[in-house]
């Protein structure tokens, strides 16, 4: 079979399947707690037997990444959200009351929300946690009562695999399948008629699945990446935040939506950060090019493009530090800093999506607002430091979909904070109940009083009735 013929064929069954689980949820529209439950234990059931077979695909699509990096970063956080869904589901159910206007609540009225469900969810998931990305929102569609059809990346192959193999063996097509396909069969995916779509990728592939999703007026949830800036206060613990910094850069190669991008330092500071960077690495892998535990580029086009970014930025006169004296080679980029590239650089231009760290030096935290707020809008922004007016000031002068404060990533382990972009890096939110409520319609429901209150309103209209309304319209 010749690919035109893979993708036709591959092309019909994603129509097959989405037409069984459209017909699947007519039949079933709100699925019982007890059947929503079911299904996300039998999602953790899969996850916990198949552990190695997701562990040796990841590994294979990685060309290296550890055993430990796959529980920490895909099974584990997984199996924590989907457990999360299970413990506060039935809450989550409820209807939700509601106040009537005065004063019908009080002769009968009745207000409330209902979180029905919105039917099938298209799910398409990226590369880099190639489990994770995929899997842990099918907790919060599952619980909100949908079917789901996932399409996971081409480039994790391996991972796409194993998820299509043991989802086949774990679920029903009617539930939860898995379409595997590139960028060919994707396009055609985010034109079927979805009732929501999830898509967890780079903002540029998002504004096809905008495009293709359009004419169907399907609402999306976009969860994208971008340039997310740190800013070292004078008053942090310098080495702490390098050490922190480091590992964020260095933790799957750096290859990570909410990897931090840009380090903005006080001017003095920049010396003392460049030799706590190096330290760190020397701490956190002492031999860096053996380390088994550090993660490889996806690819080898991934690895060059890293490697391009770094080349540019010393060709147009940016200091490049290599923060080990071991020199990478392959799929396996080590990591480096690239002090205040100018503006024509590609490293100041593009989401680096691996282990470079730009620093730029500042003088006032006015200069890294104004800058912050001319740039597309981060997925996340990091303070370091312990001066409430500068936190003051980033919270509520700037923009970006989270903010963490002497951490990285640390607000998207928190199950009950919800996760999602602004502007470029997204629009919509998961995890937790937001998840739950993002992937439900919250249906408003009321209950008319058996008085029949308004029966004045209904023509013909009194002179008492139509004062009463001319005297409403007031300050
Ligand atoms: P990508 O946008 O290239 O691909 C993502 C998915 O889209 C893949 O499954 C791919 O097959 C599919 N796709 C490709 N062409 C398509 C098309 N025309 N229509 C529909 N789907 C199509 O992203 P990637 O390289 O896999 O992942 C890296 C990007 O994802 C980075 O920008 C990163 O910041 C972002 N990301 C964001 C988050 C988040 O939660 N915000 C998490 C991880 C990664």
């Amino acid at each position: 079979m010749n690919s035109n013929e893979t993708t036709l064929k591959q092309t019909e069954n994603m129509h097959r399947i989405f037409n069984i689980q459209r017909e699947a949820q007519i039949k079933d529209p709100y699925p019982s707690l007890a059947l929503r439950i079911d299904r996300i234990d039998r999602m953790i059931d899969m996850i916990v037997r198949n552990e190695a077979s997701i562990i040796d695909a990841v590994m294979a699509d990685f060309e290296s990444r550890s055993p430990f990096t796959t529980r920490f970063t895909d099974i584990v956080p997984t199996l924590d959200n989907l457990k999360y869904v299970r413990k506060n589901l039935k809450k989550w159910m409820k209807p939700e009351k509601r106040n009537s206007k005065f004063p019908l609540g009080l002769i009968g009225a009745k207000s409330k929300v209902e979180h029905v469900p919105i039917g099938v969810v298209g799910n398409i998931s990226p590369w880099n946690f190639p489990i994770a990305l995929a899997l842990s929102p099918i907790g919060e569609i599952f619980g909100a009562g949908n079917r789901c059809l996932l399409k996971p990346s081409e480039l994790s192959q391996h991972s796409s695999d194993v998820m299509a193999e043991m989802i086949g063996a774990s679920f029903d097509e009617s539930e939860l399948a898995v379409i595997l396909g590139g960028p060919e069969l994707s396009a055609e995916f985010s034109k079927l008629k979805f009732n929501h779509i999830l898509f967890t990728g780079s903002t540029s592939v998002a504004r096809l699945v905008a495009q293709a999703a359009a004419p169907n007026l399907i609402p999306l949830t976009l969860e994208l990446g971008g340039k997310n800036p740190v800013i070292i206060s004078e008053t942090a613990d310098l080495k702490l935040a390098a050490e922190k910094l480091i590992w964020s850069k260095t933790v799957n190669g750096g290859q990570i939506c909410l990897s931090p991008d840009t380090v903005y330092i006080p001017e003095k500071s920049v010396e003392g950060f460049v030799t706590a960077c190096k330290d760190s690495l020397k701490k956190l892998h002492p031999n860096v090019k053996q380390d088994p535990e550090y993660t490889h580029a996806i690819s080898q086009r991934h690895a060059d493009r890293i490697n391009d970014i770094a080349t540019d930025a010393k060709e147009k006169g940016a200091r490049v530090i290599p923060l080990s004296d071991e020199v990478g080679e392959g799929r396996k980029i080590l990591p480096s800093l690239i002090l205040n590239p100018g503006p024509e650089c590609r490293v100041t231009q593009e989401e680096t999506f691996g282990p470079l760290l730009t620093v730029v030096s500042y003088s006032q935290l006015q200069n890294v607002v104004n800058e912050i707020n001319e740039k597309p809008k981060p997925l996340g922004l990091y303070y370091f430091g312990k001066n409430q007016e500068e936190i003051d000031k980033l919270t509520y002068e700037t923009s970006s979909g989270g903010m963490v404060v002497n951490d990285l990533f640390a607000h998207s382990n928190q199950e009950d904070l919800p996760f999602g972009g602004v502007g470029d890096s997204g629009m919509g939110s998961y995890h937790g109940y937001d998840g739950f409520k993002n992937f439900s319609h919250a249906k408003a429901f009321y209950t008319q009083s058996n008085l029949d209150p308004f029966k004045m309103l209904r023509p013909p209209y009194s002179i008492k009735v139509m004062d009463s309304f001319k005297k409403q319209v007031k300050r």
